[in-house]
């Protein structure tokens, strides 16, 4: 399903940004909300839409792609650099 946003509920202009993603999370607690906001070039009024399940999963699954590349992939580089200096200095 594609958020469809006609005008802007403040002044009516059909002048909108196209939605944009945000990620946000509450100061504390560890809940996450994935929102779609929509900004209108007029009067700057921001309008926040709650992601449906279906909009989600595919950045769901990125996120965790992310976390792979962000997360993983340098704490095996910081395991495999010491061991190819260790195999470099007593080899
Ligand atoms: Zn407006």
């Amino acid at each position: 399903m594609v958020l469809k946003v006609s005008n802007c509920l403040k002044c009516g202009s059909s002048d909108l940004k196209s939605p944009r993603h945000i990620r946000t999370r509450g100061v504390t607690s560890s809940v996450t909300a994935d929102l779609n906001i929509v900004t209108c070039n007029k009067c700057r009024f921001t309008e926040f839409y709650e992601l449906s399940d279906e909009e989600s999963e595919p950045i769901k699954k990125k996120a965790t792609l992310i976390f792979i590349f962000a997360a993983v992939i340098p704490t095996l580089i910081g395991i495999a650099v010491p061991i190819w200096f260790f195999i470099r200095i007593w080899g």
